[in-house]
Parts: C-alpha cells; sequence; structure tokens
C-alpha cells in the first residue's frame, strides 16, 4: 500500500524576483526551493505521516542518534526542463533502489521504491517554479534519511525520518566542459572490504574530506582512491572512474566497496549500444600507467550526477604524473557526455526509457 501524502503550503514562499535571481545564477546547493518531504518511521509503526511542509530548520534533540553515530544515508538525482516546458527526472527507480541497499547496510528501514518516486514528485510538483531551465541547469533532489532516535546506546535506531529537499543547481561548469587532474591519495583509503563503501552513508563523504583537501592543496579538485591494498582503482571522492582503450573499449573497476554510479551503468550502456566494449573488472594502477604510456589507453573519465561525466587529463601523485594535464577531452569522452545530456533534457529519443515525467 502506498503512502497518502499530506500538503502544507509554505505560508511565506520566496518571492518570484528573488526566486528568478537565484534561478539566473544557482551555484550548487545554496538554495533551497520553497518545500520539503518528511516521512517518519518507527518500528512499531512503520512508515507514516508522508507530507510536504514548508521549508524550514528542523527541531532536533541533542541526544538524536544521528547526531552521534552518524545512521544516515542519503541520494542525488535531479529534475530536467525540457524545451516544452515539462519537467523530467532520470532512473528514479535506480536511485529508489539504491537507497534501500544503503539502508540494509545502515541497518536503516527500506522505503519503498513507489513511496520514495512519489516523494520527488510531490516536491517537484510544489516547487515547480524552481526548475531552471535552459543550459546544463537543473533541480537537484536530495533524498536522505536519519536516525532521529532520542538514544544514545550504540544499536540501529527505532525512530528514523526520510525527508527530501531540493535546490536548483547551476552548469557544473561554468566555461563549458573542461578535462581536470585528478589527485591520487596514497595515505588514505575511502572503504575497506566489508565496510561501508558501496552504501551512500555520510560517513564516506566524511572521510573524503581531509584526502579531498589535500587534493586540493595540489591543485586537484578530486581525488582518486585505491583499494586497501593501494593496488585497484576504486573511485574518486564522488564520482565513479572509467578508461577508455585506443580500441575502444571501456574499463571500469569492479569492486564491492564502490558506489554503483547510476551515471556510470548509463554511459556504459550507452557505449555498449555505440558498439564499445565494456569490462568491469579489477583495474590496478599499474594498467593505468603502463596503458598511457604505450599508448593503448587514450581517454579516462569520471562520472556522477552532478558534473554527468568529467574528463580526466592526468592523475597526479607524489610519486609521479599519468597522463597530461593540457589534454583536450578524447573523442569518446565528448560523444558519450552529449548522448546522456541529449537524453536527460529530452533532445534525443530515449531508447531505454530512463526518462520519467514529474
Ligand atoms: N561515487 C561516489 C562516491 C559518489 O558520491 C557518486 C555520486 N552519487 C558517484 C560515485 C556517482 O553516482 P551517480 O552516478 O549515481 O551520481
Amino acid at each position: 500500500m502506498t503512502l497518502e501524502f499530506t500538503l502544507t503550503r509554505n505560508p511565506s514562499p520566496v518571492a518570484d524576483d528573488a526566486r528568478e535571481r537565484v534561478l539566473a545564477a544557482p551555484g550548487f546547493g545554496r538554495h533551497f526551493t520553497d518545500h520539503m518531504v518528511s516521512i517518519d518511521w518507527t518500528v512499531d509503526e512503520g512508515w507514516h505521516d508522508a507530507r510536504v511542509e514548508p521549508y524550514g530548520p528542523l527541531q532536533m534533540d541533542p541526544a538524536s542518534a544521528v547526531l552521534h553515530y552518524g545512521q544516515e544515508i542519503f541520494e542525488g538525482m535531479k529534475a530536467y526542463r525540457r524545451a516544452d516546458g515539462s519537467v523530467w527526472t532520470f532512473r528514479p527507480d535506480q536511485n529508489a533502489r539504491r537507497m534501500q541497499r544503503s539502508a540494509a547496510r545502515l541497518a536503516l528501514p527500506q522505503l519503498p521504491e513507489e513511496d520514495f518516486i512519489e516523494a520527488v514528485r510531490r516536491l517537484v510538483e510544489v516547487d515547480e517554479a524552481w526548475v531552471p531551465s535552459g543550459g546544463e541547469d537543473s533541480l537537484y533532489l536530495r533524498p536522505f534519511m536519519i536516525a532521529n532516535e532520542v538514544f544514545l546506546g550504540v544499536r540501529a535506531a527505532e525512530t528514523v525520518r526520510f525527508m527530501v529537499i531540493a535546490s536548483p543547481a547551476g552548469p557544473y561548469f561554468a566555461g563549458g566542459v573542461k578535462p581536470v587532474s585528478i589527485w591520487l591519495s596514497r595515505e588514505y583509503n575511502r572503504a575497506g572490504r566489508g565496510g561501508t563503501g558501496a552504501a551512500k552513508c555520510g560517513g564516506n563523504y566524511a572521510a573524503s574530506l581531509l584526502p579531498t583537501q589535500l587534493a586540493a592543496a595540489q591543485g586537484c579538485a578530486q581525488v582518486l582512491f585505491l583499494d586497501e591494498d593501494g593496488t585497484d582503482l576504486e573511485e574518486l571522492g564522488g564520482m565513479n572512474v572509467v578508461l577508455v582503450k585506443a580500441d575502444g573499449t571501456l574499463i571500469t573497476p569492479d569492486s564491492d566497496s564502490i558506489l554503483d554510479g547510476v551515471t556510470r551503468n548509463s554511459l556504459l550502456q550507452l557505449a555498449e549500444d555505440a558498439g564499445h566494449k565494456v569490462e568491469r573488472r579489477p583495474v590496478t594502477l599499474a594498467e593505468w600507467r603502463d596503458g598511457v604510456a604505450d599508448g593503448s589507453i587514450t581517454e579516462a573519465f569520471a562520472c556522477g550526477t552532478a558534473a554527468v561525466l568529467t574528463p580526466i587529463a592526468a592523475l597526479k601523485s607524489t610519486e609521479e604524473v599519468i597522463g597530461d594535464p593540457d589534454a583536450p577531452a578524447g573523442p569518446v569522452s565528448t560523444a558519450l557526455r552529449q548522448q546522456l545530456t541529449d537524453i536527460q533534457y529530452g533532445r534525443a529519443e530515449d531508447p531505454h526509457g530512463w526518462m520519467v515525467q514529474l
């Protein structure tokens, strides 16, 4: 049985002209729409009290479990406005299911897929005016789930809240897509065998902040993590990684300690459709180094919801630079990026039925 949602409209929404100013230059993650979704869960009642309410601060007891033990998960997805004004989202079932997998790992309750999608739909419906149009703008949607039981014992909380908030997002790259250099984290891992690497939980991101600061100090926007043995590629702080060979084969790490990226899966599907071979398998750092040196690896890219696909010009570390920091974007990366954004913005046919109208 799906949940019934109640709606309480915000009595003082952001004024039209102020909203238009935000939409003209939204940036990322700083401005929020007029409403938010909440659904409560208790061990006795299950999911209940689904509601759309005015956006605003939460009142939280300082002893809430999430504040102490980080029992929290989240998702990231987008709503896109098409030239005809309609608003669509991309593969929401994938985010719903990934959140269920994250929930299982973090001992949180699983929200049914249809309730997850309905929550997103309800928020976008009431805050539709906040979905930007034009360029690569979108409304970034942030579903998340927190353990809000007031209890300092270390065990899975018996009181939980699921929420969705939304924030207009501008193009990730103001000056167009530019290949980036990324920094190899030698000292720090993101995840270990049996850990929470495959879950989208706040703790993983907390652990990535220091290595990301170190990367920034080296002029790199993102950090690449290796596995705990320091041999195999895992992923970046917030994106998956793919290498492209001269023969058109795409290679990407197969690891149970990385996030199963919706963007990566979709790009690899489009690549397969176009006749590329795709290999999901362990990929060593040595393979990347040697492949670039002998010319058998010609491109590398990072991918995720926020930036879609970002070409990686070079991988830097204290020991070496793999690739050329000044290299332009390669043809495979450029074509795949274009194909996916064309589907997302409704400029191209959607052969796999990925787009869902909100
Ligand atoms: N890895 C990590 C660690 C991420 O945070 C993200 C962004 N959600 C991704 C990969 C890419 O996932 P997706 O394509 O689903 O956004």
